[in-house]
């Protein structure tokens, strides 16, 4: 997979992060702090400055995920960070599937999130699963992105019963059930973004 594609997914992520700036912080104002939106424009606006037309994909992504790292206080900036981070240092190496799963498994170690805790990671680790499993069945890529877009979305509106186990919305205990998570909304417009990117 060449250079152009993840060009094009970060550009269109922060495009549609951008779009729904608003709603990423009403929904972060509801559970959380209400900086959601403005931490991941911000960033993300940093990341598309940042963009070196003359490197391959890897490094395109390491930069990404470093510029994130180091331009968004708050929790889910980093995260999204080592996850653009962690996939960036593999991905010219190994199959896209496999630097997916890297993504996430820094994301496990950086935040410690379970499934069911009401993060990023209810909706990131299905989509990731849903690539392998298409690679696994051989199915073509944009319809590996087509599967994982969706069990994004699926596991982000699966946030909404949940009591917050991570994070600032942990600390509202269960008043925290009844709100869609907003690091979670954050990762259907990642795999949105990367299928219109194919
Ligand atoms: P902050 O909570 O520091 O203000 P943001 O508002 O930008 O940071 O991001 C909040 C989001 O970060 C949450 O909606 C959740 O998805 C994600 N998040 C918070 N803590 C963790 C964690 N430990 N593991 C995974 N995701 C987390
Ligand atoms: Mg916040
Ligand atoms: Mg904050």
């Amino acid at each position: 997979m060449n250079a152009a594609l993840f060009d094009a997914w970060l550009r269109s992520f922060a495009r549609l992060v951008a779009e729904h700036e608003d709603e990423l912080t009403r929904l972060d104002s509801a559970i959380g702090d209400a900086d959601h939106g403005a931490n991941m424009n911000r960033g993300l606006a940093a990341v598309v400055g940042a963009i070196d037309p003359n490197v391959a994909a890897g490094p395109l992504l390491a930069n990404a995920g470093m510029t994130l790292i180091s331009t968004v206080g708050g929790a889910a900036g980093p995260l999204f960070g080592t996850f653009f981070l962690r996939m960036g240092n593999v991905l010219d190496d190994v199959p896209f599937a496999t630097a997916l799963r890297a993504g996430l498994d820094g994301v496990v170690q950086r935040g410690k999130a379970e499934a069911n805790d009401k993060t990023m990671y209810d909706a990131l680790a299905p989509a990731v699963e849903a690539v392998e499993k298409a690679a696994a069945d051989g199915l073509s890529l944009p319809d590996a992105l087509a599967a994982a877009s969706a069990a994004a979305d699926e596991g982000c509106a699966a946030t909404i019963p949940l009591v917050a186990r991570k994070g600032r919305a942990s600390y509202l205990g269960e008043r925290s059930v009844g709100h869609q998570d907003p690091g979670a909304t954050t990762v259907t417009l990642l795999f949105r973004s990367l299928r219109s990117s194919c």
